[in-house]
């Protein structure tokens, strides 16, 4: 198996011969990993069951050693998380042998997804942090290829950590990002031009979310001129960013004048990391507070950062409803979304950034872990579900295939077997291969199966907000009042974006029902919808209160019409439960009566429920 990079680096001073002989290696790793991926695939099964031979999940389908691909295929079941709840529970309330993995669980990674509510639990292993170092150390040898000079700055990067829970049995449960910023590999990292970022470790790593974003734009406002590239994880989170400085601008200009930092700034440790960096610059905060008072925002990134050459963001899957914005903030800079990975594993790699968002294909990274792909099929365009098979029968687990067998322009679900202890993990993205480098496939990432709302990192599926909805409508019945149709529609025309649901009501007397009682109505939305929903509003104030609008009667009668216009067949129409198309959402909108705002934020703590009270 080819070998990964050794990254040189020359802590005194990372002089010039070095960035090129790491970027070379780099470039060579991906050449030998992509050209040789069918034999890097083998060797990584080979690798994971060799090691894993003992642990209770494979000896009870028998695999009995084996470490071919074969057998593995022919016992070893395609699972979802469902499946391995009961297992993940018992590591998680502290049985310590080995019933995924043979090495120790360090920790769970707490995924987006999520499973009756909560967010999924996933086993990592402590040395998955150096696979995840390996992808990272990949991505700017890749991108110095297209725009050089990067080595000559800094990176304006807001990266932030989230609250960690601890299981009954005492593991760790946080986010991926948390984990890896919190570890001595993204801590204690190398000195390394690419890795030179504004925002000091202390400002990413303090967790009041207040204090994190002013800090990190301080010091990425007071370092403008050296700033090459800015970005954040998600396209959602720069935009917060933005919007933030919006509101705060004329404090951090004061700031930046005056050299102190504003007394709500009150973690020790930030204070001292930013105090470092921040002198007295009175003509910085003149620039920045004209730049900023100034009517419009357009280009705001250039006009404050005017050497920036490309906005690092994902802006693939549901984050593309935040290209427009983007393009306006920053005059249309190129916007580059470098990789794609999950709490389960990191996946592939966009081997060429500059390309646009709409263009955009990962090459997986035939070494991270064993992937096989289950093909799907489209079944609806106008709402963009997707058919799939829940439990696979035998015929269905015959079509996965291997990574270098996917066929171009065909969509496949991800499925992955990962030295952490997932065996055939059905990831729940579907992805489309659009190319290959060498012979490693690239994928379009087309949509996260079933997802059908999404703001910021909440994914939130049919049946939740189906039942969510239920819970809510339930309230009219004393009103002589029932929901007749919904849909919904993620609106991130304003920041924080909001969840919009549609209602067309049969009702007796609707003076009878006062506003309050759809303000009721969306908060117990808000209640009923899963964690990852419920954190985003009260935590991290990424999403903002969730809206009811009621539409005239026959609103949902004119949306079948216009879908049926369209070429939608009568008998296979049902109403779509999310709606994105924009002339549907002006139909809509032109059918309002009345709209209500959820009036407070739902409950959230960290952590599952069921732990809070075995506390
Ligand atoms: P999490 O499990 O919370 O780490 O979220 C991982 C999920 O985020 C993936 O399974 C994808 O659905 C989504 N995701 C990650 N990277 C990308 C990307 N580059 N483009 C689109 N979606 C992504």
């Amino acid at each position: 198996m080819p070998e990964a990079p050794k990254i040189l680096s020359d802590s005194a001073d990372f002089i010039n011969g070095i960035v090129v002989e790491n970027n070379n290696k780099v470039l060579k790793f991906i050449e030998d990993v992509t050209a040789d991926a069918d034999e890097v695939q083998r060797q990584v099964l080979s690798e994971i069951l060799s090691r894993s031979a003992n642990v209770e999940y494979l000896q009870r389908y028998g695999l009995d050693g084996c470490t071919d691909r074969e057998t593995f295929k022919k016992v070893i079941p395609v699972v979802t998380y469902e499946d391995l709840k009961p297992d993940i529970e018992r590591i998680a309330n502290g049985d310590t042998s080995p019933i995924l993995c043979s090495q120790p669980i360090s920790e769970f990674l707490t995924s987006s997804g999520t499973s009756a509510g909560e967010r999924k639990l996933m086993p990592t292993i402590e040395e998955e942090l150096g696979r995840r170092s390996l992808l990272y150390s990949l991505l700017m040898p890749v991108m110095s290829q297209f725009l050089p000079g990067l080595d000559k700055g800094k990176g304006m990067y807001f990266l932030f950590v989230k609250s960690e829970a601890k299981t009954p049995g005492g593991l760790v449960a946080r986010p991926v990002l948390t984990s890896y910023y919190k570890s001595s590999h993204f801590k204690n990292r190398p000195n390394d031009p690419y890795t030179n970022y504004t925002s000091p470790k202390e400002t990413i790593l303090c967790l009041d979310s207040y204090q994190s974003m002013y800090s990190q734009l301080l010091c990425g406002l007071f370092q403008n001129e050296d700033v090459v590239r800015v970005g954040a994880v998600f396209a959602s989170g720069f935009i917060r960013a933005i919007q933030f400085l919006e509101k705060h601008w004329s404090l951090l200009c004061k700031d930046i004048r005056t050299g102190t930092i504003d007394s709500k700034i009150t973690d020790p440790s930030v204070r001292e990391a930013v105090m470092k960096i921040l002198k007295p610059n009175p003509k910085l905060a003149d620039f920045v507070e004209a730049e900023c008072s100034k009517g419009s925002w357009k280009g705001i990134i250039t006009r404050l950062w005017p050497e920036t050459k490309y906005i690092d963001v994902i802006v693939t899957g549901t984050m593309s409803q935040y290209i427009p914005a983007l393009d306006y903030y920053s005059n249309a800079l190129p916007l580059v979304c470098t990789m794609y990975a999950s709490s389960e594993c990191y996946f592939g790699i966009n081997l060429n950034p500059l390309c646009s968002p709409s263009e955009v294909s990962y090459t997986l990274i035939p070494n991270m872990a064993y992937f096989e792909f289950l093909p799907v099929t489209r079944k609806d365009e106008l709402t963009g579900s997707i058919s799939e098979p829940t439990a696979l029968n035998d015929k269905e687990k015959q079509q996965l295939v291997d990574l270098v067998d996917v066929k171009l322009g065909q969509d496949y679900e991800l499925v992955v077997t990962t030295y952490a202890g997932l065996y055939r993990y059905r990831v729940g993205d579907i992805l489309r291969a659009s190319g290959f480098k060498n012979k490693a496939p690239q994928f379009n990432f087309i949509c996260r199966k079933n997802v059908v709302l999404s703001i910021d990192s909440d994914k939130t599926d049919e049946v939740e907000l189906q039942n969510a909805v239920k819970n809510a409508a339930n309230q009219l019945l004393q009103y002589e009042a029932s929901l007749v149709e919904y849909t919904s529609y993620a609106d991130t025309s304003a920041i924080p974006g909001h969840y919009v649901l549609f209602w067309e009501l049969s009702v007796k007397d609707s003076t009878l029902i006062a506003p309050s009682v759809f303000e009721d109505c969306c908060f117990t939305v808000e209640e009923s919808l899963n964690s990852v929903y419920r954190q985003g509003r009260v935590c991290d104030k990424s999403i903002g209160p969730l809206e009811i609008r009621v539409v005239e009667n026959g609103t949902f009668d004119m949306l079948m019409d216009f879908a049926l216009s369209q070429g939608s067949s009568i008998n296979q129409y049902k109403t779509p439960r999310c709606v994105k198309y924009a002339p549907i959402i002006e139909l809509l909108n032109s059918r309002v009566i009345s709209s209500y705002f959820s009036p407070k934020c739902p409950r959230w703590t960290a952590g599952h429920k069921q732990w809070c009270t075995q506390n």
